[in-house]
């Protein structure tokens, strides 16, 4: 129960996410999200560039919610939805808006659900999209920041703060933080383009899953590596104010692969090849596994025919 007044059958708490797969078995699955992005193991790939469409420079309303997960917004003028479509990015097809929602946690340590080599960011904010054709959900993720300034010369230039984007989103929180309680609801409108930042160049890609049950597979993931960067004493209101935590752990990556549209990895220059077996299996071209393979059977054929004429000639 959350607020007391709804049931639900899956939360953060004491159906946290250790027991969502009894109920939804899915979130059990080998195509799980969120995850750990080791940045080192992630491979290089060319990928088209994002499209978005006319409205994401423009004023819209939107209905935020308190869902009793976290907060939502969703676009209600459908006649105008088509303004909010994305292509591109290797997308199958034409994406239509479904909803933006944040997950955050306790403090400014913890919140973000995917983590970069290990570490989680404050927050992490979700836009998920679907292709009414083929019925498939790609999610764009960015994470959120939060710095603190430490003394009178630290300014928003000091740490790089988009200050259009920081304003965008203080608007956001300034109404969001008074959605308390379940079922509460407000209308503001906001600027897309401002909400997502400057940086949605370089990104990461892998299939995973919804992070909530059913936990979803088949879903296309994209995690923007650069965040949005907060003031921390500003988004410590809405923290305080709405649930603490509603972030899901890394799941295992299994045999999956990362993909990067950006050349160079700056972010760890030092491969973990402990930790790298999900490229090694990813990384290595049909062709040569299987040429490999004959390779180790006819090996192991030679020593068989060796150790059965050596035993005859005894
Ligand atoms: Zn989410």
């Amino acid at each position: 129960m959350i607020n007391g007044e709804h049931t639900h059958d899956w939360n953060y708490d004491e159906f946290g996410p250790d027991v969502w797969s009894e109920k939804y078995p899915t979130c059990g699955g080998q195509l799980q999200s969120p995850i750990n992005i080791l940045t080192a193991c992630t491979v290089h790939k060319n990928f088209t560039s994002f499209i978005f469409a006319s409205g994401y420079n423009e004023q819209h309303n939107f209905t935020l919610t308190n869902n009793g997960h976290t907060i939502i917004g969703t676009f209600n003028n459908e006649p105008k939805l088509s303004a909010f479509r994305v292509t591109g990015g290797d997308l199958n097809g034409i994406f239509e808006f479904v909803n933006f929602h944040l997950h955050w946690g306790e403090n400014h340590k913890s919140g973000s659900e995917h983590e970069v080599n290990g570490n989680q960011y404050p927050g992490e904010i979700h836009f998920v999209y679907r292709n009414s054709i083929t019925n498939q959900t790609a999610v764009l993720g960015i994470f959120m920041k939060s710095v603190f300034f430490n003394n009178e010369t630290e300014n928003y230039t000091t740490h790089s703060i988009n200050e259009d984007t920081r304003a965008e989103w203080q608007r956001f929180f300034n109404i969001a933080q008074n959605l308390e309680e379940e079922d509460d609801s407000a209308v503001m409108n906001l600027n897309f383009q401002l909400l997502m930042g400057g940086n949605l160049r370089d990104f990461w890609r892998y299939e995973g899953s919804l992070t909530t049950p059913p936990c979803t597979e088949g879903i296309i993931w994209t995690i923007f590596k650069e965040p949005i960067i907060f003031v921390e004493s500003e988004f410590k209101i809405f923290r305080q104010n709405i649930y603490f935590e509603d972030y899901r752990r890394p799941q295992p990556l299994y045999t999956r692969a990362i993909y990067r549209n950006f050349h160079n990895e700056t972010l760890s220059t030092v491969p973990d090849y402990n930790c790298c077996q999900g490229k090694a299996i990813n990384t290595v071209p049909n062709e040569l596994k299987s040429s490999s393979k004959t390779f180790f059977h006819s090996t192991y054929l030679i020593f068989f025919f060796v150790f059965i004429i050596s035993l005859k000639n005894k």
